[in-house]
């Protein structure tokens, strides 16, 4: 038996989540530095 279930190849970013930014508790929001408002994470 065969599974057909779709995997994303693209990992997300671990620190926001993959959505590229953060969400701040004052309000706004600072995009994440870690993928650089990507939301995937870099492979170097
Ligand atoms: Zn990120």
């Amino acid at each position: 038996m065969k599974h057909s279930s779709t995997q994303t190849a693209t990992e997300q970013c671990p620190y926001c989540e993959g959505t590229g930014y953060f969400q701040l508790l004052l309000g706004g929001s600072e995009t994440c530095n870690k993928c650089n408002g990507e939301g995937q994470e870099q492979q170097a």
